[in-house]
């Protein structure tokens, strides 16, 4: 039986090693793909050091990949209608098994929130096959939601954002941003950049992005913003004054956090004009807490907090039509700072948790 190799997360706390699977031949509605890359993120740095609970060691990381069908059993075409066959290139919603019968997906319409949903690369063991990328094959299971490649659109491009991409692009969503509404996003990671780039394309006035290091800030400006600020270099109550020097005096109408970082989260409010919104979206791991005052940083400022949670199909397809549409203005190819193969995780991994490179990726 032929072998795939695959980077494994075997216990929190240990290095990636390799290890060889089998890979099966697909069954009713399955596919089993050629990994083209697969994207190293925050998440997966979480995965290594034990932060996320509830993840079921040993996996294999990779939840947003890009491959090649090799096999389709029975599936001829994408989510969206198109057609789907041996050597087409796809990306596919990492999220998979959502239920569509609980109460958080059919009445609170947020199947973001399905008890049931599972992630590759995330939720899903090593034992029960190859369901994350960083390995030479990935089969997908019945049901999981695929997206052939325009062809315009290369695998870098998408790659290059990752989960990022779409994280960003349903924070931008559920900002709801108006035609010229000032935009701060604080973070200049992947999903920073994002929230940049579509904030951009949806019409927002200044963007200020907040965020290190300053290779990142290049990229902010690339993608859309129009003003960086440092965090080194400088207090919150200095940056503060400096969104207000950008805003009439009167803070951002839109802020978005995408750092991670408890203490964004004060100063955030402190960037909001009184009745602006602010969404946060850069916690996917509980970071600790941080005091927000009541009074002044909500209830007297009239603010509206919303929180977002990792991103739904939909977000999927409309980030990639956008891409498509605007990809010369979201150049998130220039966001990968190197490839690694399979050998190479956990230098990718610590790459990216020393912020020496905004995107990796990993090309088995
Ligand atoms: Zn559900
Ligand atoms: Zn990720």
């Amino acid at each position: 039986m032929r072998t795939a190799r695959a980077a494994v997360l075997a216990a929190p706390g240990r290095p990636a090693e390799l290890r060889e699977f089998p890979v099966p031949a697909p069954g009713p509605g399955e596919i089993l793909l050629e990994t083209l890359a697969s994207e190293v993120c925050g998440t997966d740095v979480h995965l290594r050091d034990g932060r996320l609970a509830g993840v079921p060691y040993p996996i294999i990381p990779g939840h947003v990949s890009v491959g090649r069908v090799v096999e389709a059993n029975g599936v001829a075409r994408d989510a969206v209608g198109n057609p789907l066959a041996p050597g087409s290139v796809v990306s596919f919603f990492d999220v998979h098994a959502t239920c569509h019968s609980c109460y958080q997906c059919l009445v609170a319409r947020q199947p973001n929130r399905c008890p049931s949903r599972r992630v590759y690369g995330i939720t899903y063991s090593a034992a029960d096959g190859l369901l994350g990328g960083w390995a030479d094959n990935i089969l997908l299971l019945p049901g999981v939601r695929t997206v052939v490649l325009p062809e315009q659109l290369s695998v870098e491009d998408l790659i290059g954002g990752g989960c990022g991409l779409f994280t960003g692009f349903a924070a931008v969503d559920r900002a709801e941003i108006r035609l010229g509404d000032s935009v701060v996003v604080q973070g200049v990671g992947p999903v920073g950049l994002a929230a940049i780039a579509f904030a951009r394309t949806s019409g927002a006035g200044t963007i200020v992005a907040v965020g290190e290091p300053a290779a990142r800030r290049d990229l902010a400006l690339r993608m859309g913003a129009d003003e960086t600020l440092a965090l080194a270099d400088a207090r919150t109550e200095e940056r503060a004054e400096r969104v207000r020097a950008a805003t009439g005096g009167r803070g951002a109408d839109l802020v978005i956090e995408a750092s991670g970082n408890p203490r964004a989260v004060p100063e955030g409010f402190a960037m909001l004009r009184d009745g602006g919104r602010y969404v946060i979206v850069g916690h996917y791991t509980d970071a600790g807490t941080v005091p927000v005052n009541p009074h002044v940083d909500i209830n007297r400022k009239h603010a509206e907090v919303r929180g977002q949670w990792g991103s739904e199909f939909h977000h999927w397809t409309r980030a990639l039509d956008t891409l498509l549409r605007y990809r010369e203005r979201i150049p998130f190819a220039a966001v990968i700072g190197r490839r690694y193969c399979l050998e190479e995780a956990n230098q990718a991994l610590d790459d990216v948790e020393a912020l020496r490179v905004t995107k990796a990726i990993i090309v088995p």
